[in-house]
């Protein structure tokens, strides 16, 4: 039987190539995402691969879309938490629900899911669950307080879960990718993405699927002395 995955935020956008790139390793892939239903159809149409819809920031929601793609699908062996969203402002007009919405889906949908498929992992002494972190969790970014601290956040909670998983055999690592070419990244003014791209050392945007390409690196079975990582995917912009 072929092991399944689940991709959040997987029918466009960095999701979207690692969706592509799990399957093409040969896995089962569930692609959820939030309510782009035109995006989603096209992307089941395109690739085959089922689409389902759920915010990951609610709880139940996330038990539930596990509970039927396992029911559907099989056991979950891959968890990619890849959704994310932005809600920019500087600290002077940020509001509490811009705060809580960008901690509720970017790190709070990692506990969420993580939560809903451990149980399995666990029982079945097997799992590899890669996070999405972000440059801007790891170096801070001006008008971002709440997606930094989301995505630092990520980065403390693959660590502390890497820790629980070690003797299952459930590999829980991170990704922080620096700027990639997405419809997320497309949302920033012109003039400030010229200076961001000034900064980068390979002198471009990054590609989907070359973060992609790094979680497959870590969902392979002989990937399993590598936990509790974080691999940075950002052009050379940030080296620590
Ligand atoms: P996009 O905005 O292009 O795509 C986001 C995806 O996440 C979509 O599939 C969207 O679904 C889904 N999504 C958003 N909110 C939710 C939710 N509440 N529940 C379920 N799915 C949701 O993002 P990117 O591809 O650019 O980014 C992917 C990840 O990479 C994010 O975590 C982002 O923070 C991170 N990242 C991106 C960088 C970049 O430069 N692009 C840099 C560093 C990190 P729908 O289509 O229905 O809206």
């Amino acid at each position: 039987m072929t092991k399944v995955a689940i991709v959040t935020g997987g029918t466009r956008g960095i999701g979207e190539a690692i969706s592509l790139a799990l399957r093409d390793m040969g896995l089962t892939v569930a692609a959820n995402y939030a309510g782009n239903d035109d995006k989603a159809r096209d992307f089941t149409a395109r690739t085959g691969i089922a689409a389902y819809k759920w915010n990951v920031g609610d709880y139940d929601a996330c038990v539930d879309g596990v509970s039927r793609i396992e029911a559907a699908l099989g056991p979950v062996a891959v968890l990619v938490n890849n959704a994310g969203i932005t809600r920019d402002g500087t600290m002077k007009r940020m509001s509490r629900d811009m705060w809580d919405d960008v901690i509720d889906v970017n790190l709070g949908g990692c506990f969420n899911m993580a939560k809903a498929v451990w149980d399995g992992m666990n029982a079945r002494k097997y799992g590899r669950i890669v996070n999405i972190g972000s440059i801007n969790g790891q170096a801070g970014q001006y008008g971002q307080v709440n997606y930094a601290a989301a995505k630092s956040g990520i980065h403390g909670f693959t660590k502390a879960l890497a820790q629980e998983g070690a003797r299952a055999g459930i590999t829980v690592n991170a990704i922080a990718p620096g700027y990639i070419d997405t419809d997320m990244v497309a949302a920033v003014p012109e003039d400030v993405l010229g200076k961001i791209v000034a900064r980068i050392p390979v002198g471009r945007l990054g590609r989907a699927e070359e973060i992609a390409r790094g979680v497959t690196f870590l969902c392979v079975e002989d990937a399993g002395f590598v936990t509790g990582s974080t691999l940075s995917i950002n052009g050379g912009q940030h080296m620590y």
